[in-house]
């Protein structure tokens, strides 16, 4: 194992690794910007440096200060957390070349998976259903038009280096399809550098279903079961939960089996989310492969019992996986609510201020996993999240007693969150019986 590793990362997931870490005996070392400066969740680490300005472009993002933090820090790997450089498959080589293990997977696998196009081709050689669509990516506007009128209305648009539901834009007819595929490389140039795009039937009133997979580098590769995604908000998850509610067997093991094959196909090491779409007839498609520890990794540690991040830092110092696919079993249920500083009823615009008053709860089934406190200062710099409250129970529906219980006793002052959106949620009988798709939130609360 390793002696001392790097978190290139902030927040309530800079302390997730600090507490994995801790537990293994390895030491931490944290990097900040100038906005988190004096954060007490940093206590936790066993150093930290401050590597620029509150922008994260500035600080988080620069490569060569990360590098240099972790050199003056003589560490042995770099933990990326979600977010930032996570996903940068250039960092990840750099890492490597520097001689430092990045704890995610090889920048090769990571270039493939993160460009959507080809992991979807590969999706198609190992018999992994991808949504219908573009055979590659659109070349101009005829091509699109025509191949939006082969598939039918709606179509969606997406940018090959997406993410984070930029560059994405659902067309309804042609006009709005070339509109659309304007928007769509604009957005995706500014934001990935990247314009590619390509065309997938847009799939009405879909769930957002993934499975949870981990490979180390001696060939073994297991999923962790699933986790359901559906409740969001403009493509952006809110509540998460496993096992997925009304989902049968027989397509909980196809979906997993898939994941599967595609990581095996992919050289895929280290944890990774491979994300589908099911729609209302059952089928469920493939739409991308997250190279990355997700926000709702502990939905599936809760049910699973294994710790992802302590499981991520043993594939990467080289060990085997030390569980195989018939150790995991799924126990319980559980469901994640995200506390994001933001005002539902504004469309959820964040709502960065001071915590003056926080009551975090507590009690059998509950966890909650946040970086905040009060006097906290919620910074407009970056991702609104404060906390991931979550719950563990025998059934769902006890779980849902539980949430409920503990969003009670949760109570934020200073700044507005989706406590009440999370209320809402919970007290409907649509989610009680898990009659909700990925639009739910919008046309239930439209305003
Ligand atoms: P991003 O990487 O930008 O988050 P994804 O490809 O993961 O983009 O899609 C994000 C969300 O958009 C999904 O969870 C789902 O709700 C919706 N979505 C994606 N593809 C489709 C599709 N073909 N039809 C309908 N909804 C889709």
């Amino acid at each position: 194992m390793f002696k001392r590793i790097l978190v290139a990362n902030r927040g309530e997931i800079a302390l997730r690794i600090f507490r994995a870490c801790r537990e293994l005996g390895v030491e931490t070392v944290a990097i900040f910007s100038e906005a988190d400066r004096g954060a007490a969740y940093l206590e936790l680490a066993d150093e930290a440096y401050c590597v620029g300005l509150p922008k994260a472009a500035d600080s988080y993002l620069k490569i060569d200060r990360v590098i240099s933090a972790a050199e003056i820090g003589n560490v042995q790997a770099i933990h990326p957390g979600y977010g930032f450089l996570a996903e940068n498959a250039h960092f990840a080589e750099i890492c490597r070349s520097c001689e430092i293990e990045f704890i995610g997977p090889s920048h090769e696998a990571m270039a493939l998976v993160g460009d959507k196009n080809a992991a979807r081709r590969l999706a198609k050689e190992v018999n992994v259903p991808t949504v219908p669509g573009s055979e590659g990516l659109v070349e101009d506007e005829a091509q699109a038009v025509s191949l939006a009128h082969e598939l039918g209305f709606p179509v969606l648009i997406k940018a090959s280096a997406g993410g984070g539901g930029r560059g994405m834009r659902v067309a309804l007819n042609d006009l709005a399809l070339k509109a659309a595929i304007q928007q769509a490389q604009a957005e995706a140039e500014a934001a990935f550098g990247n314009a590619d795009i390509y065309l997938e039937k847009y799939v009405e009133h879909p769930r957002h279903i993934e499975v949870q997979i981990i490979a180390d580098n001696h060939g073994g590769a297991v999923h962790l079961f699933e986790r359901d995604c559906t409740m969001q908000r403009r493509h952006q998850k809110l509540v998460e939960e496993s096992p997925a509610p009304r989902l049968d067997a027989e397509t909980r093991q196809e979906m997993c089996d898939a994941a599967v094959r595609l990581i095996r196909a992919a050289n895929y090491t280290n944890a990774g989310t491979v994300e589908f779409i099911v729609d209302p007839s059952g089928s469920f498609y493939f739409i991308e492969l997250n190279a990355r520890i997700q926000v709702e990794h502990p939905v599936t540690e809760l049910v699973t019992g294994i710790d992802l991040i302590k499981a991520q830092l043993l594939v990467a110092a080289g060990e085997k996986l030390p569980f195989t696919q018939d150790d995991i079993r799924q126990s319980g249920a559980s469901i994640e609510c995200r506390i994001n500083a933001e005002d539902p009823d504004k469309n959820f615009r964040p709502t960065p201020g001071t915590i003056t008053r926080l009551r975090v709860p507590g009690g059998f089934g509950v966890r909650f996993d946040s970086h905040v406190h009060e006097g906290y200062v919620v910074s407009p710099y970056y991702d609104s999240m404060i906390g991931k409250l979550l719950v563990h129970q025998p059934t769902r529906r006890e779980a849902i007693a539980c949430m409920k219980r503990a969003l009670s006793e949760l109570h934020v002052e200073g700044v507005k969150t989706t406590i009440p959106m999370h209320q809402k949620i919970l007290d409907h009988a649509a989610f009680h019986e898990s009659r909700v798709d990925t639009t739910f939130i919008e046309r239930t609360w439209p305003s």
